[in-house]
């Protein structure tokens, strides 16, 4: 399908609200029925239409057909965050005594599903590392029900290869689910390489400006209308219609705005890349990256998103950048048109600081809408306070 055609006008019915080009916002918790009949089938299947907006709403409707679409995927889910939009499925997969093979250092809210929620529930997960296949496979056992993948991550950007791990899960009848955030469905179509579920936070690029929390699902119809009928519907994490809403305007504008974030980044990262006083940089295109293959071969392109590590790294050094900046603007999230920047360092205590751990020096950027120039000369300045 043309991505205009998806953006523009799939899913949007306009002579049913008086030809008005931008969608409606059908701000409505509830629906009318005229007969107990119709009344009698809409509450028997939900799935069906409009009953309850917990459930399903036109406004969010539009938003679901047009992602849905994006990722390749017969049907999608909406949710008021990302990481409803990971932990809901995952639930509504899992039974107790079920296991979960999980790549190792995904979003650090799935780490905290896998660790400390699902074991209330008697569901074991085993982290691996997902560079190869072979630990994945080597992970399985008759009570495997889930892979779950996030490729690449977005802190050090590991991949996995979706292709062949899809195949191995279905051989075994095992759900694979991936976390999609880093490439978008314009980047990267997990779904075309076998994956069955592809989740996002479209707090980041389908959002866009720092103003929404929302995350998407896509998958077979059969699989999401599992995840809606119980878990979805139960926990009640839906989005609401005025979110919804701004999703559907800020879709418009995701192609282009996913192409200049990746035009400024990669001048962003030209200059890092000979900067004297940058030692490293973590990104899936990197030339030096083991991965860049299979990187290459999965991701159209990578976005924003890229870490670096300064030269003899100390905390000192490190919160001496970063405190240095004056328009990179310190914050977690990203995908807006502010570029931002986090220190894994901030996520670690003083006293725990080491800076031989590879993990605990990493500084993450995003780079946004802003001019490159304008980014380099912040970066510039507040390298120049450190190399002295
Ligand atoms: C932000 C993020 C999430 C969680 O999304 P929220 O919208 O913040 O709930 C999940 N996965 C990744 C990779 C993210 O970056």
């Amino acid at each position: 399908m043309d991505i205009s055609y998806i953006l523009n006008e799939l899913g949007e019915e306009r002579e049913n609200y008086f030809n008005a080009i931008a969608p409606p916002i059908i701000q409505t918790s509830n629906f009318k029925f005229n007969t107990v009949d119709d009344f009698r089938s809409a509450l028997a299947d939900e799935y069906q239409g409009n009953l309850y907006s917990r459930g399903f709403n036109p406004t969010i409707d539009i938003l679901r057909i047009k992602l849905a679409a994006l990722d390749g995927a017969q049907d999608a889910l909406v949710f008021g965050s990302g990481i409803a939009a990971v932990t809901i499925p995952v639930l509504a997969l899992l039974q107790q005594g079920d296991e979960v093979v999980c790549v190792e250092n995904p979003y650090s809210w799935t780490i905290k599903l896998f660790n400390n929620l699902l074991p209330k529930f008697g569901v074991k997960t085993t982290f691996v590392d997902g560079s190869g296949t072979k630990s994945i496979e080597a992970a399985i056992t008759p009570q495997t029900k889930l892979i779950y993948l996030e490729s690449p991550n977005t802190f050090s950007f590991e991949v996995q290869d979706l292709e062949a791990i899809a195949k191995i899960a279905k051989a075994k009848n095992i759900i694979t689910m991936i976390d999609n955030s880093y490439c978008s469905p314009l980047y990267q179509q997990p779904i075309a390489y076998g994956i069955d579920l592809v989740a996002q936070s479209a707090t980041k690029y389908l959002a866009g400006h720092s103003d929404v929390v929302a995350g998407v699902v896509t998958g077979k119809k059969e699989l999401i209308k599992k995840i809606f009928e119980k878990e979805y519907m139960n926990i009640g994490a839906s989005v609401a219609p005025q979110t919804a809403w701004l999703l559907l305007r800020s879709l418009r504008t995701l192609p282009i705005r996913l192409e200049k974030i990746t035009e400024n980044a990669n001048k962003v990262i030209q200059y890092l890349e000979q900067h004297p006083a940058i030692e490293r940089i973590l990104h899936p295109f990197n030339r030096n990256n083991k991965q860049l293959a299979l990187a290459k071969k999965q991701m159209k392109a990578c976005g924003g998103l890229f870490s670096i590590v300064l030269k003899n790294p100390s905390l000192e050094k490190i919160e001496a950048f970063c405190n240095n900046l004056k328009h990179i603007l310190m914050a977690v999230s990203w995908g807006g048109y502010e570029s931002l920047i986090i220190p894994a360092c901030a996520g670690v205590s003083k006293a725990d600081f080491d800076s031989n751990n590879p993990r605990h020096v990493l500084i993450r950027i995003y780079v946004g809408l802003e001019e490159p120039e304008y980014l380099i000369k912040d970066l510039e300045q507040a390298l120049k306070l450190i190399s002295n």
